[in-house]
């Protein structure tokens, strides 16, 4: 049952592209509460995975369940309104939409049962009868912190501020499940640091699987670490554990 359920779990899953096997036999569980960091040197298959958990692949073999249920071949829009939460998109952020705007929309989109943002229909849909959707709103606007901001043009927002309202877009589907999917990709230190701490501030009490190609950016902030290397999971331990492993160490340097 739901209780003893991992909120995660993959069994198995391999893709293959052509004769390549970027995924092979993969085995995960996360489980509800953990902060659960994927890492891997280039090309280990950590994208493949991501792909593969939320639907935007379908793996060649092997099996995704979420809280219990056989995802494998839910579409990816149904796997949101399910509680499996995506980020950083950053095309989901309408700069010409108020930052309200654009929270209420990612909102709407769950309340409605699509798990998909359409405009303009739904931004003034009369749905919302119970005004659900409105307090989800106001509720994630507070807790990304950007109460004060919500009626500014979400293009107007600072590069911080932008990162927030992103992961409040999630937040805003209230996933019992969240994939972030390299969020620091591109960035400096500084603003890596930031977003790491922003990721630790938002998202501290929800589920997490973390996808993230820099290992020490993740060893503070885990519960646990799963090392991908060619396609396969290498280790899976404490940040600690993961740390002191030869075999990582080695695949970090290129074996
Ligand atoms: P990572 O995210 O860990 O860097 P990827 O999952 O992006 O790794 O890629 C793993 C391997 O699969 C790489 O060797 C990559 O070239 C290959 N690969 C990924 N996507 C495709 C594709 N669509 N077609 C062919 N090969 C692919």
């Amino acid at each position: 049952d739901a209780g003893t359920d991992p909120v995660l779990r993959a069994d198995g899953l391999t893709k293959r592209f052509g004769d390549f096997v970027a995924l092979d036999g993969v085995d995960l569980e996360v489980e509800a509460g953990e902060f659960r960091s994927v890492i891997g040197p280039n090309g280990a298959g950590k994208t493949t995975l991501f792909n593969c958990l939320s639907g935007a692949l379908r793996p060649t073999a092997g099996s995704v369940y979420f809280r219990g249920e056989d995802v494998t071949r839910t579409a990816p829009h149904e796997r949101v309104r399910r509680g499996m939460g995506r980020s950083f998109q950053i095309s989901t952020v309408f700069g010409g939409l108020s930052v309200r705007e654009n929270v209420r929309l990612a909102a709407q989109s769950v309340a409605e049962g699509e798990g998909r943002i359409s405009l303009p229909r739904k931004l003034f849909s009369p749905t919302d009868r119970f005004g659900a959707v409105e307090s989800r709103t106001d509720e994630v606007l507070s807790e990304i912190g950007l109460e004060r901001r919500a009626d500014e043009y979400a293009r107007a927002l600072a590069h911080g501020d932008r990162r927030r309202l992103e992961l409040g877009l999630v937040l805003a589907t209230d996933p019992d499940l969240v994939l972030l999917d390299e969020p620091t990709a591109g960035m400096g230190s500084e603003e890596t640091r930031d977003t790491i701490a922003l990721v630790e501030e938002v998202l501290a009490d929800r589920t997490l699987l973390l996808i993230e190609h820099d290992i020490d950016l993740v060893m503070n902030v885990s519960d646990s670490v799963t090392v991908l290397h060619r396609g396969q999971v290498l280790a899976t331990g404490t940040p600690e554990r993961i740390a002191d492993d030869d075999e990582v160490q080695r695949a970090y340097l290129g074996g």
